[in-house]
């Protein structure tokens, strides 16, 4: 039987993709060869890397606006330092919300001077400073849009002159934003997009060029945007399954009309955590993720009732980070609806048995 899977990361994707995806994987668009051993200069796989592109800044609304989609490998941690290695020459601003924020500054450290404008590590990361300010001359201001592991998410990004570096790793199409507000987005897939192996990179051409460095192939956004992320060999599966998740996402009324099951799922497990009195959220309330809720037991002594529950009712992956404990359930874009009611329906069942 399907678990109700609230994973972190590896996460939850449609069914639909699990199945097509693994009949590519025996029989790739009818042409007795597996997805897995083609060439990725096939005229086949060219098409995907092609579309999984192309849905990238449709879903994002930046056609037209010199954007350039990446598939890239190394997952976001390399891109803690790519992006640094490729835009930081004097100093760069950094808001730190989190374990992610903190290792990405410690990699931009290696490359100049780093500002951190405000950080939330006095209570924990379980809010998002607000009313910090931007030096004027950094490079780049960098901020990480969903704290997968504090469950919060900056709702309003700064207005400023300075270019603007996202990681969206655990919320990108999970909601709209002017997203041409962003000189670069970065995401492992693992989280909303695909499995894990790639990491997508969608750039502004003309952030591009303005430090003095030598920059190795690799690292070089450059290298990548005039290959069309075929400078080598890209992670073809990844790729593919990605490309059958934006796909079916674009399906979906694309980013709009996930947004509103997203935030129905979001809206129904912070009442009942709310409402519930053996529970409390542990993320501030203005803050709070609509992709990754946060919360605990008020009394430990439970901890074992709720968790056979749990596992009767076949969820998966409800375990805090071990940074913050508790439970955490993340809802994924792929993640039914039905699946946040049975989990809201033993939090019930545990007040009425305990
Ligand atoms: C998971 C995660 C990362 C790390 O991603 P990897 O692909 O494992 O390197 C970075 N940032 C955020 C916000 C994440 O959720």
């Amino acid at each position: 039987m399907k678990k109700h899977n609230f994973s972190a990361g590896p996460c939850i994707l449609p069914q639909s993709v699990f199945k097509e995806a693994s009949q590519a994987v025996l029989d790739f668009n009818n042409s007795g060869l597996s997805i897995l051993e083609i060439s990725h200069r096939s005229k086949d796989f060219v098409a995907v890397m092609d579309e999984a592109q192309a849905l990238v800044i449709d879903l994002l609304k930046l056609e037209g606006k010199g954007y350039k989609a990446l598939f890239l490998q190394g997952g976001a941690s390399t891109q803690f330092l790519m992006t640094a290695y490729n835009l930081l020459e004097n100093k760069a601003a950094y808001l730190n919300t989190g374990t992610w924020s903190s290792k990405a500054i410690k990699e931009a450290k290696m490359f100049g001077s780093v500002e951190e404008v405000a950080s939330s590590a006095d209570k924990n990361f379980n809010y998002i400073p607000k009313n910090y300010s931007i030096p004027a001359d950094a490079d780049y201001f960098h901020c990480t849009s969903n704290n997968t592991i504090f469950g919060t998410q900056i709702k309003e990004f700064p207005t400023t002159t300075t270019p603007l570096v996202c990681d969206m790793s655990s919320d990108i199409f999970s909601r709209e934003l002017d997203f041409s507000k962003f000189d670069i987005i970065y995401a492992g897939a693992q989280k909303n997009m695909g499995p894990a192996g790639t990491t997508l990179v969608v750039i502004k051409e003309d952030i591009l060029g303005k430090v003095s460095r030598q920059i190795p192939s690799m690292l070089d956004y450059k290298t990548h945007i005039s290959k069309d992320s075929m400078f080598n060999t890209p992670p073809v599966f990844a790729v593919y399954t990605s490309m059958l998740t934006l796909r079916w996402l674009k399906e979906k009324g694309g980013i709009a009309g996930i947004q509103k099951l997203n935030e129905e799922k979001a809206a129904l497990l912070y009442a009942e955590i709310d409402r519930n009195p053996l529970f409390e959220g542990f993320a501030a309330v203005e803050d709070r993720s609509i992709m990754n809720a946060t919360f605990n037991l008020k009394d430990e002594k439970l901890k074992d009732l709720f968790e056979d529950l749990v596992k009767a009712a076949g969820i998966n992956g409800i375990n805090g980070h071990r940074s913050v404990g508790g439970y955490r359930a993340s809802m994924y874009n792929a993640l039914p609806k039905e699946s946040v009611q049975t989990l809201i329906t033993v939090m019930k069942e545990l007040e009425t048995q305990a």
